[in-house]
């Protein structure tokens, strides 16, 4: 079976899984996530299949930030949201369960529900001056 006709997210954009949607036109879909981190959490998704962030083309990339921040808006305004977490998961090192791209719209209420805990790692400057010349250079 080939990836889109058996993929999750692109079986919820055709309509063929229902979902909670909260938003949609004609290349985004968002809906609420099945297992939330909080009330109200939402995945953008786009409608064409594409793995992650890192591959998603840039117009449509820019599209699902728009509709990323038009939730986020909702969820302070509607919900009553005190904070709102946006991020999206690249790899299964990361976290990425669902391999279709999507932003998760966390939102939270008076405690933070993510946040990068400290993990005390101490990198020496050295190190620091590799890791910021490997990233300046490919970009
Ligand atoms: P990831 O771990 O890939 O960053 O996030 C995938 C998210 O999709 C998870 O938070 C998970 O709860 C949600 N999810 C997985 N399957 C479904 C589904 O069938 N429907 C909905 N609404 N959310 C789903
Ligand atoms: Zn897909």
């Amino acid at each position: 079976m080939k990836k889109k006709e058996s993929c999750i997210f692109c079986r919820i954009a055709r309509g063929e899984i229902p979902c909670y949607k909260v938003y949609e036109d004609n290349f985004v879909i968002a809906f609420l996530d099945v297992n939330p981190a909080s009330r109200g959490h939402t995945l953008v998704v786009p409608k064409e299949h594409c793995s992650d962030f890192t591959t998603c083309p840039k117009d449509l990339l820019d599209h699902c930030f728009e509709v990323a921040q038009a939730i986020a808006q909702a969820q302070i305004a509607q919900l009553g949201a005190t904070g709102v977490n946006v991020l999206t998961n690249v790899g299964a090192s990361a976290g990425q369960s669902v391999l279709h791209f999507h932003i998760h719209v966390i939102p939270s209420y008076r405690e933070p529900i993510l946040g990068l805990k400290g993990t005390n790692l101490q990198i020496e400057d050295k190190e620091m001056l590799l890791l910021q010349d490997e990233i300046k250079k490919a970009i």
